[in-house]
């Protein structure tokens, strides 16, 4: 059990789970220990906690913020705070044995404070418990949920984006260390011994004043960037930038330490944050799989690198050691753990600080690991991400700017080739038969696509709308299509498998949070990069295609397989059936490409979906992997976990792998 870093009574809403639960407010006794913030009944006779109501995982938080008290709220109601989740939804697991429920948390919690001072403290001590949680949100609702609407937006949707941006602050990695020191609880007042409650207050610093998200970040860029378009900044890896300004969320407006000025794309820089960005041993986007890959490339005893663990806010150093006399060579995953004072260690308990400080010292001592960590493995000059577009504002493609190099495939809309822009950068072209697209309206929509940007989505760079047949210009993945890739080129490893499906799962997410729908997510859907990362693609798509026999639920080219119940009987799609599509595609991916319900036609499939048929467990899927997949395919689409909670899950169970 870890320390309790504060505790104290606040009133808690309850979390009106659907639309027509009651409101009510009741009196709770709140514990937040390292990693948990947990809320129990309380006797206030006997002066100690009854049972827990409830808890919630701070890795899985995404939002710590005040709430906008209601109108005419009562006294004890006027200073209310939130913990969120994934966009306003939190799960909790329980393991039992090997089968994994699920019980879904919704909504944000809210908590009322009894006094502001009392409120900030524990929204400060929060926030710096969760500051290295993954995905934190970029913006959150300023006010209440409340019988289906958001007050602040009136959105109606719970999962919604937030309105309202919010203030980032940098801070680095020893201020962190050195807050949680100085998490050891204080001992109680008199006073407040008398009356069980536990913690004073400790004074807090004013808050300091924040600076707006428009105004003076510094960057380091991570990957080289040559100007595509005349409004472009060249960024040169390793050198630091300052934004200007955050037009948009993938081009930003930023000034170099000359004073040229112009657009970069914004996933090529990171914000000096954990400065672990500066070292050459910190791969950040790099899993598991792909860390063996380039340590056994390079082949040398004692490479290594450092990444971000499946788990969020953790890392892991991988190690590769040459064997010699009868040891096979062998890649070793270590996590770097943090003890009860926050500092972290590897294998034999070695204590530090810093990140930086233990990378430092198993450079020369291998304490309890397979090799001392010899030579820095990095992949940073090799791969640089894909920018949302080939250079600021730019969409509309200059169709002589392209060279067609050689046919990848034929699909929905005629051929796609590779090719080159501009003679350098790879690009897949998708040219369009004439007649098999509305086209007038996709060019509208790809002004939207455009603007997604994710490592799990096939990035849109552009059209060339200005002849016929129209292009569709995409980012280029040398693997190919994942239902091919699966049937021809994998050899299993349980890990990969689950690792492919984390790729797809966090790709739907981020669609997901932008209530953007996929409406046609399979294998048959997804491409393979060199690295092996899976990336979804054709998004949306399938609303522009011109054929009966693949829109109309009847029609022969209609995805059944992937369809749940709702949309095969009334069309109904939501991100619910895009889910259900997710446990379809899981099913292939542990079959390695096989045909779902292979034995019956889409008429059956309708029927004995309907009385209750399933996909059957694949022999490769274990049955923790396949009660995620069977939760995708609920009969109700509510009971579905949404890709938020599926990411956490696939997360927690490839890092219980390593
Ligand atoms: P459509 O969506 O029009 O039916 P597809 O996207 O299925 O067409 O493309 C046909 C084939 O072309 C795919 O199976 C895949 O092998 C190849 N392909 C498509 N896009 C890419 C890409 N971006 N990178 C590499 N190969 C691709
Ligand atoms: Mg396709």
């Amino acid at each position: 059990m870890g320390d309790i870093i504060l505790e104290d009574f606040f009133i808690k809403r309850s979390q009106q789970k659907k639309k027509t639960s009651p409101l009510n407010y009741k009196e709770r006794f709140f514990t937040l220990k390292q990693g948990k913030l947990s809320y129990y009944d309380y006797d206030l006779e006997k002066g100690k906690k009854k049972s827990l109501k409830g808890s919630v995982d701070l890795e899985k938080v995404k939002c710590v913020e005040n709430v906008e008290p209601e109108l005419n709220a009562p006294p004890e109601r006027t200073y209310p705070f939130q913990v969120a989740g994934s966009c306003g939804t939190s799960l909790q697991q329980t393991l039992t044995g090997d089968t994994l429920w699920i019980i879904y948390d919704e909504g944000p919690l809210y908590i009322f404070a009894k006094t502001e001072e009392i409120r900030r403290q524990w929204i400060h001590v929060l926030k710096q418990e969760v500051k290295y949680n993954k995905d934190l949100l970029p913006k959150y609702h300023p006010c209440f949920w409340v019988d289906g609407v958001w007050l602040c937006c009136h959105q109606e949707v719970k999962q919604a984006m937030g309105c309202m941006v919010l203030e980032t602050r940098s801070t680095g990695f020893s201020a962190q260390v050195s807050q949680r020191k100085s998490r050891k609880p204080l001992p109680p007042t008199p006073d407040q011994e008398k009356n069980s409650r536990p913690l004073p207050l400790q004074p807090l610093p004013p808050e300091p004043p924040q600076p707006a998200t428009s105004l003076e970040m510094k960057v380091i860029a991570e990957y080289d960037y040559v100007p595509q378009s005349e409004q472009d900044l060249e960024l040169k890896r390793g050198e630091e930038y300052t934004v200007l300004a955050k037009d948009s969320a993938n081009w930003w407006k930023a000034k170099d330490r000359y004073g040229n000025e112009g657009y970069i794309p914004s996933n090529f820089v990171s914000e000096v944050q954990n400065g672990l960005e500066q070292f050459e041993w910190y791969c950040k986007n790099m899993n598991r799989s792909q860390a063996e890959n380039l340590l056994r490339k390079e082949n040398k005893d004692g490479g290594f690198l450092v990444r971000d663990s499946s788990k969020a806010g953790k890392y892991t150093v991988s190690v590769f050691s040459k064997g010699g006399g009868d040891a096979a060579p062998a890649c070793r995953h270590y996590n770097i753990c943090t003890n009860q004072q926050g500092q972290f260690y590897l294998a034999e308990r070695h204590n530090f600080d810093t990140i930086p400080d233990l990378i430092k010292y198993h450079q020369h001592n291998a304490a309890g690991m397979v090799s001392r960590l010899k030579y820095v493995v990095s992949n940073k000059t090799q791969n640089a991400p894909s920018t949302a577009g080939l250079g600021y504002g730019v969409w509309e493609i200059d169709p002589r700017h392209l060279t067609c190099i050689k046919d990848l495939g034929c699909g929905q809309f005629g051929v796609v080739k590779y090719g080159k822009w501009q003679g350098r950068h790879d690009v897949a072209i998708k040219m369009i038969k004439e007649g098999s697209m509305s086209e007038d309206d996709f060019i509208e929509e790809a002004k939207v696509m455009m603007k997604l940007q994710h490592t799990n989505l096939v990035q849109l760079y552009g059209v060339c709308t200005k002849q016929r047949p129209i292009y569709i210009v995409t980012e280029f993945l040398s693997n190919g299509c994942l239902l091919t890739y699966l049937r021809e080129v994998m050899t299993p490893h349980p890990i990969q498998l689950l690792e492919m499906c984390k790729d797809v799962s966090e790709g739907m997410a981020y669609l997901e949070s932008l209530q953007y729908l996929h409406r046609d997510l399979a294998a048959r859907n997804c491409l393979v990069d060199g690295n092996g990362t899976v990336k979804v693609t054709d998004f949306g798509l399938s609303r522009y295609v011109l054929d009966d026999e693949y829109t109309s639920s009847e029609g022969s080219k209609f995805p059944v397989r992937w369809s749940p119940p709702e949309v095969l009987l009334y069309c109904k799609f939501s991100s619910k059936s895009d889910v259900w599509a997710f446990g379809v595609l899981m099913w292939e991916i542990y079959t390695l490409g096989k045909m779902p319900y292979e034995r019956l036609n889409n008429t059956e499939i309708v029927q004995k979906l309907s009385s209750g048929l399933r996909l059957y467990r694949p022999q490769l899927a274990n049955e923790r992997v396949y009660s995620i997949m069977a939760a995708c395919w609920n009969e109700k689409p509510e009971d579905r976990p949404p890709f938020q909670e599926l990411v956490s899950i696939i997360q927690d169970l490839l890092y219980d792998l390593q």
